[in-house]
């Protein structure tokens, strides 16, 4: 039995590890590469096995970073399923339709640059990484497991998925192995969420493994407690209300915007939004946002509560969902404060780059990243300070005021990832412990953490290395 790390091993994107027995070769998650071009690159690397000798694929999430290379496998070969939760479905196909889209348009955007400079064309360059028709024949190998129930997927490969409380359909990922009379038992953490998040529940522990895989994404902190974060964001929307500023906030289409939405409402419900304009400039997010209010079931018992006194947690009457290229650079001309969220969540793309653009160089402004910002991405260097920035080849100017609020997170900080570990260590110790999707630093600062706290020494799998479960 083996495992190889074919992404987010000493990185955050790009999530992929092949799972093999002697009879099944089953792949988790296969994302894309995100945060830049060198990260970038790596998207059109040939993939290092065969998707056609592949028996399933199990996605854990529909965010892009584990789904977005998914039709790279179908286009090479794939014909198993690809197993996920019924959300996880419908996201998916928000997303990749997205992905797919942005990709043609970009690279045809490219070709018509190089065309009128009169530079040759390169065919890097001009080829999207899939078309829509890719995307469709990927969606067709979708198949549905519901949280809880058994399933499985290849000869000797069973699975089952318990709620990760990350974003709608979430999913740790239980594995039972069965070869040549042994039996092993291989969890993923996969994205996990804060405990305590509003909406969705906490991550569910996942006891008995052989194996751990655990992410690592904040593994060397913790989110600054969302009560004091909400306090920081009251007291922006004032200075913006004083102001007449405008607050930018690069969101994730799903899941951090229905957060947002969420916080938001309650602000509104308590009287502390005075009928301030709020826009979710996306189509992507706008039909994500009907899709968290169509599973009410999987929401939290807090919000499943509100919902049964008639209060929908997801909107509110200044609320404003665009939709169209024309609603949103309308955005641009409204005077007075106003909040605008809008993907993507890093700022490598979508509508926050116009938003920025108009926006970043007005002292009265404010930008707001809520989320994790990978390295060599646009959002990563308005957190380090940049006094200006380049966006779509334009030099501007950073004179807005750039807040970090990271008790938004939709991922679980270093407090909560080391008491995930605890009780998935709490009935027997699992022999073998990996930290995956995080940097460096901090999936080693959780690693030292887990080994002091539990006694072991987790692997920390590097691009492409394969480990033998024995
Ligand atoms: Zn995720």
């Amino acid at each position: 039995m083996q495992l190889t790390f074919h992404g987010a091993a000493g990185g955050v994107t790009g999530s992929c590890t092949l799972v093999q027995t002697e009879r099944a070769r089953v792949l988790i998650d296969c994302g894309m590469f995100q945060g830049g071009a060198a990260a970038e690159a790596l998207n059109r690397r040939p993939l290092p096995f065969d998707p056609a000798t592949l028996d399933a694929v199990i996605l854990t999430h529909a965010h892009l970073d584990h789904s977005g290379r998914l039709p790279l496998l179908t286009r090479r070969g794939f014909r198993g399923r690809i197993w996920c939760t019924p959300p996880t479905i419908a996201l998916t196909e928000i997303l990749l339709r997205d992905s797919a889209y942005l990709q043609v348009e970009q690279s045809t955007r490219c070709l018509r640059r190089r065309t009128r400079g009169g530079r040759p064309l390169q065919t890097r360059c001009i080829d999207p990484l899939y078309t829509d028709e890719d995307v469709s024949a990927t969606l067709r190998r979708l198949a549905s497991c519901a949280y809880g129930k058994t399933q499985e997927v290849a000869p000797g490969v069973s699975m089952r998925f318990v709620d990760a409380g990350h974003i709608l359909g979430s999913a740790s990922l239980m594995l039972t192995l069965s070869d040549k009379g042994q039996t092993r038992n291989v969890h993923f953490s996969a994205d996990i969420g804060e405990n305590g998040s509003p909406l969705l529940p906490d991550p569910h522990p996942l006891p008995d493994a052989d194996a751990i895989i655990l992410e690592s994404t904040y593994g060397d902190r913790d989110h600054r407690p969302l009560d004091e974060t909400l306090v920081q964001f009251r007291s922006v929307i004032d200075q913006a209300r004083k102001s007449g500023g405008k607050i930018l906030i690069p969101t994730f289409a799903i899941g951090r915007t229905q957060s947002l939405i969420y916080h938001l409402s309650q602000m509104h419900h308590r009287g502390e939004l005075n009928g301030m304009p709020v826009f979710v400039d996306s189509p992507m997010a706008v039909d994500a946002t009907r899709l968290y209010q169509s599973h009410r079931e999987l929401f939290d018992d807090e919000s499943k509560a509100a919902m049964a006194f008639g209060c929908n947690p997801l909107t509110f009457p200044s609320l404003r969902l665009t939709r169209t290229g024309d609603e949103s650079r309308a955005i641009n001309n409204i005077s007075g404060p106003a909040i605008i969220m809008a993907p993507a969540g890093m700022c490598t793309g979508g509508r926050i780059l116009h938003h920025l653009r108009h926006g970043l160089y007005k002292p009265q402004n404010h930008v707001i990243i809520a989320g994790f910002q990978s390295h060599g991405s646009l959002g990563r260097r308005l957190v380090e300070g940049a006094a200006q920035v380049r966006i779509m080849g334009e030099v501007i100017a950073v004179r807005a005021s750039i807040h970090t609020m990271g008790g938004f997170s939709a991922h679980a900080g270093r407090t909560s990832l080391i008491a995930w570990a605890r009780a998935a260590s709490a009935g027997r110790m699992p022999r073998h412990w990996f930290l995956n999707h995080g940097e460096d630093r901090p999936r080693q600062a959780l690693a030292d953490a887990i080994s002091r706290t539990l006694g072991v020494s987790p692997h920390l799998p590097k691009l492409g290395q394969t480990f033998t479960l024995d």
